[in-house]
């Protein structure tokens, strides 16, 4: 199972702006600097295809890639087309007097209103279970039946013992109905999982 042909399609801030070619959409969303970019590069194979930064709080769009999921059954090779959208990292305060807002409106624009929606990846990192913004999002995205994955990142920087227990603890606080994918972009680790629940989420 792997992704292959990535392209970068368009970017939306608005409803009118989002592609309407009709294609089903996988959504990541997460605190800024969760590993993100890192992650979607590494699902892709792709190096530069998502941002890697310093600078949390950077990517201030919704981001479409066009992509196809490339599955090998015996003999018969099977793809599916989707698109990978990046939503900017939330939880990162901008200067100035502001009310603080969980995250821009158009994130809760487009996680409550882009009709192609079939899953959003909720990255939290590994190493932090349950951090208070983390845990509004994911009471937002539930209480408006967002179909969520949860998927710990940066894996590599724990212990086996504490990635075991951590990730029971993710079960614990976001409970989705499915374990949450142990992901680590450095160690290429999770991906495989990630891309199965992705493609059962596409022939749902
Ligand atoms: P984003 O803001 O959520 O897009 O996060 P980035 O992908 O830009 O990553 C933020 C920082 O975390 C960067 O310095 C990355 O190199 C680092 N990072 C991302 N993923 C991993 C990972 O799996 N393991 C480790 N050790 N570091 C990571």
């Amino acid at each position: 199972l792997q992704i292959i042909n990535p392209k970068y399609t368009a970017s939306a801030v608005r409803k009118d702006q989002y592609p309407d070619s009709g294609l089903p959409e996988i959504a990541f969303l997460g605190r800024s600097n969760v590993g993100k970019s890192s992650l979607i590069n590494s699902l892709c194979n792709y190096r530069g295809l998502a941002r890697v930064s310093g600078e949390p709080g950077k990517t201030q769009t919704i981001n479409y890639f066009s992509v196809e999921l490339r599955e090998k059954d015996g003999e018969a090779i099977r793809r599916t087309p989707f698109f990978l959208v990046d939503l900017p990292g939330y939880g990162f305060a901008r200067t100035g007097g502001q009310k603080r807002q969980m995250w821009s409106d158009f994130i809760g624009e487009y996680v409550t209103q882009s009709p192609h929606l079939v899953m959003l990846c909720l990255l939290v990192d590994l190493r932090h279970p349950g951090l208070d913004i983390d845990r509004q999002a994911y009471q937002w995205l539930s209480e408006h039946g967002v179909p969520l994955q949860i998927v710990g990142t940066k894996a590599d920087k724990l212990k086996a013992s504490e990635k075991r227990k951590n990730m029971i603890m993710l079960k614990q606080i976001f409970p989705t109905g499915h374990d949450a994918v142990v992901h680590s972009s450095l160690k290429k680790e999770g991906s495989a999982a990630l891309l199965e629940r992705i493609l059962m989420s596409l022939d749902e």
